[in-house]
């Protein structure tokens, strides 16, 4: 069935499969269940990091167009369509929305590749995985009872009921653009909410494709709505909006704290999945095999490019010289290569503004005295000139205070920093204003439980790296976030409580006195 479905045009206006004149492929904002031209009628440029040549044109939102996208989405909540239809019932539309994922799974894999350059056999298996997201919370959303309260008050019956909030914004960035997007869109419609969604400027064709699938699937017009363009430039107009009740934000700490800030004065509620520095850390008395895995794993899958790149390798000393050699050795026979040849390692960085931040940040790694010990470079790889690709890049006699070790790169670059005693690695790896994740290799039981108590992170791993699901909460300490998605704490961001008190005995015996 790939493509089959995505083929069909399924609504009036511009089709997001729609191209112009010099082959590009035209992308519009979906609202109230049309593609529309932005109202400035500009695009923004979208660039393949593999050929470095523009594919497609994505429309450049303005305050008119998030004006329009947030009154389609109150609308909808407003509507009985959707306001009236039990939670059973708004179940079941986001599992068929499960379903259809399933069908095209490939299809959105090779359009996100094409955006944000990221490896197929990683992409395939994630949108295939991103289904479960709709099933988990298509079952969960009957399943979120209140309470009846053994009220201390005579004469009163006391219960209470959870209740959507209303719209959410949901802003997403460019490294997992969809199962970061779905990580909050299956929650809030299980919740019963209705969306507007904000996709990277860099990475947003897959989401419009997908946007069909949720017209398919049999959501009402306006219960989803997607607007693009540069977050700065509209950005505002949907963080302080009325009508939003929640802004759910995945992306850097500096956009996050602007939003965060945005939000405040509206007391919107927020969300907040940012940064990290996460430490991943390598005890003497660990399987060595597997903390090298996990070490490479850590750092140089997806180029770093994830928030939970455990981008400060903390090696105790007794091992430390070994193990950075071995790590060397490891990547010496590491295949570069287009992201869609199931052999490819490394693909290209996403975007060149990240690349430039990459480049700068080694800069400054060796104005402080790290010694490089691998990479420090763009790659050039056979056939692909114009690629943005970078070598795995290691520096070691790193200290924490640096800000190769304080800031995070988002990219392939490695602090190794050595320390002596358990006390020492706990302190260093909570020196820091991030917490999102860290990973702790030992075969020391005992340890490995102490760590985790120790290390001040939002997710810690013991003997593995990367491990995540739509079952578990994730998000972080301090500078990393506020709140948690995925799991049933992810659930419960997008629900308001209500306590509500019913008169068993009618008589008021004084309204001058609260009883
Ligand atoms: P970014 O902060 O530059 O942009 C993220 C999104 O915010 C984009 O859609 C952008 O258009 C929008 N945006 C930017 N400024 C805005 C503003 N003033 N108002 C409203 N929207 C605005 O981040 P990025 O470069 O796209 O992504 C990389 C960052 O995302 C990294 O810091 C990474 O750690 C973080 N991230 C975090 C998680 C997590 O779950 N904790 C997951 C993935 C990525």
């Amino acid at each position: 069935m790939l493509n089959s479905v995505l083929k069909t045009p399924v609504n009036s206006g511009i089709l997001p499969t729609q191209t112009d004149e010099a082959g590009l492929r035209v992308y519009g904002h979906y609202i109230d269940g049309a593609f529309s031209a932005s109202d400035s009628g500009a695009y923004i440029e979208s660039t393949d990091p593999v050929s470095g040549e523009v594919w497609s044109k994505i429309a450049r939102g303005t305050d008119a167009d998030v004006e329009r996208a947030c009154a389609s989405a109150q609308a909808a909540f407003e509507n009985p369509e959707w306001r009236s239809i039990s939670a059973s019932a708004r179940g079941k539309l986001l599992r068929q929305l499960g379903d259809l994922i399933l069908e095209n799974a490939d299809w959105l894999a090779s359009v996100e590749m094409k955006d944000n350059g990221k490896l197929i056999a990683e992409l395939g298996n994630q949108m295939r995985y991103m289904s479960n997201y709709y099933y988990y919370y298509g079952g969960l959303a009957d399943k979120i009872e209140g309470s009846t309260i053994p009220s201390d008050k005579p004469g009163v019956f006391n219960f209470t009921r959870y209740e959507p909030l209303g719209v959410v914004a949901c802003i997403m960035p460019w490294n997992s653009p969809l199962p970061l997007t779905s990580l909050k869109l299956a929650p809030a419609l299980a919740a019963g909410n209705t969306v507007v969604l904000k996709p990277s400027e860099f990475t947003s064709a897959s989401l419009l494709e997908f946007v069909k699938l949720v017209e398919l699937a049999g959501f009402p017009k306006g219960v989803v709505n997607v607007v693009t363009g540069i977050g700065h430039e509209m950005g505002e107009a949907l963080v302080s909006h009325p009508h939003v009740e929640r802004v759910a934000f995945t992306g850097g700490p500096e956009a996050g704290r602007i939003i965060n800030e945005q939000a405040a004065r509206s007391m919107k509620r927020v969300t907040m999945e940012l940064g990290g520095k996460s430490p991943n850390i390598i005890f003497e008395d660990a399987d060595l095999d597997q903390a090298l895995k996990g070490a490479v794993a850590g750092i140089f899958a997806a180029s770093g490019q994830t928030c939970v790149a455990g981008s400060r390798l903390l090696v105790q000393r007794s091992i430390h010289d070994a193990f950075l050699e071995r790590l060397v050795e490891f990547l010496e026979d590491i295949k570069f290569g287009h992201p869609s040849d199931p052999s490819t390692q490394i693909a290209p960085i996403s975007t060149a503004p990240q690349l430039k931040k990459i480049e700068d940040y080694v800069r400054i790694a060796t104005e402080e005295g790290a010694r490089l010990v691998r990479g420090g470079k763009r790659a050039s790889v056979d056939g692909y000139p114009n690629g943005l690709f970078y070598e795995p890049t290691i520096f070691a006699d790193v200290d924490n205070s640096m800000r190769i070790a304080q800031e995070e790169v988002f990219g392939p670059v490695l602090s190794v920093i050595p320390f002596d005693t358990e006390d020492d690695a706990v302190r260093i790896a909570n020196d820091i204003n991030f917490g999102l994740a860290a990973g702790i290799w030992t075969e020391n039981l005992a340890r490995g439980i102490r760590m985790t108590e120790k290390v001040r992170a939002g997710t810690i791993w013991v003997n593995n790296y990367r491990s995540t699901s739509v079952t578990s909460p994730f998000g972080g300490f301090k500078m990393s976030g506020i709140g948690r998605e995925g799991g049933i704490p992810g659930m419960m961001e997008y629900l308001e409580l209500k306590s509500v008190w019913i008169s068993t005995n009618v008589d008021i015996p004084n309204p001058f006195i609260r009883r």
